[in-house]
């Protein structure tokens, strides 16, 4: 099966998760699942190959899994975007609305070297918010975008449109 199907039938719907009206896609099941995870990252590999980026930067937290993954299959090193009062020297950070309230993300001010090509990944688009935060947060800290990729893009909620020009790479849109 290809990447999409395998994500298409490892992922769980959770009603009224984080709150009522929510439907949650929870991926741990395909995380949990040796040879599906392992299709799914090198598919993500084979679609932005190894010669497009030079390391790789993940979301807190689930994007950290889907981060490691790809940058030790393809010898890369690996850069955290975290939430806010977790990173332990100077950061650069960026905040965001969410339904209700504000949320911040920081990376290291050191974290790139300048012109460093990032390949950034997350486990889910929904919004946007996280993902438009987290790029904006690896070019001040002097990288370049070498892509976005994410395993399960939430299509009705428009975030691709709000992340324009930038592209997104999604397995699967829902
Ligand atoms: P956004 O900022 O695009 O609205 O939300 C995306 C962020 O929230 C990602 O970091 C993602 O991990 C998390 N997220 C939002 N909705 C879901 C969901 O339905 N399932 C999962 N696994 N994560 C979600």
């Amino acid at each position: 099966a290809r990447a999409s199907e395998l994500v298409a039938s490892r992922v769980l719907d959770v009603p009224d998760f984080p709150k009522p009206g929510i439907v949650f896609k929870d991926l741990m099941p395909l995380f949990a699942d040796g040879p599906v995870f392992r299709q799914v990252i090198d598919e993500i590999v084979a679609y932005h190959g190894p010669e497009s980026f030079d390391v790789v930067a993940g979301v807190e937290a689930r994007g950290f899994v889907v981060a490691a993954a790809i940058a030790y299959a393809t010898g890369k090193g690996v850069v955290p975007v975290r939430k806010a009062g977790k990173l332990p020297r100077k950061t650069h950070s960026a905040s965001y609305e969410l339904e209700y309230g504000e949320a911040t993300l920081e990376v290291h001010e050191d974290a790139f070297v300048a012109g460093q090509r990032v390949l950034v990944v997350d486990d889910v688009l929904a919004t946007g918010g996280t993902a438009g935060a987290a790029l904006e947060l690896v070019e001040r800290a002097g990288g370049t975008i070498a892509g976005f990729t994410v395993l399960m893009e939430l299509g009705f909620l428009d975030g691709r449109q709000r992340l324009a020009p930038r592209t997104v790479h999604a397995l699967l849109t829902v």
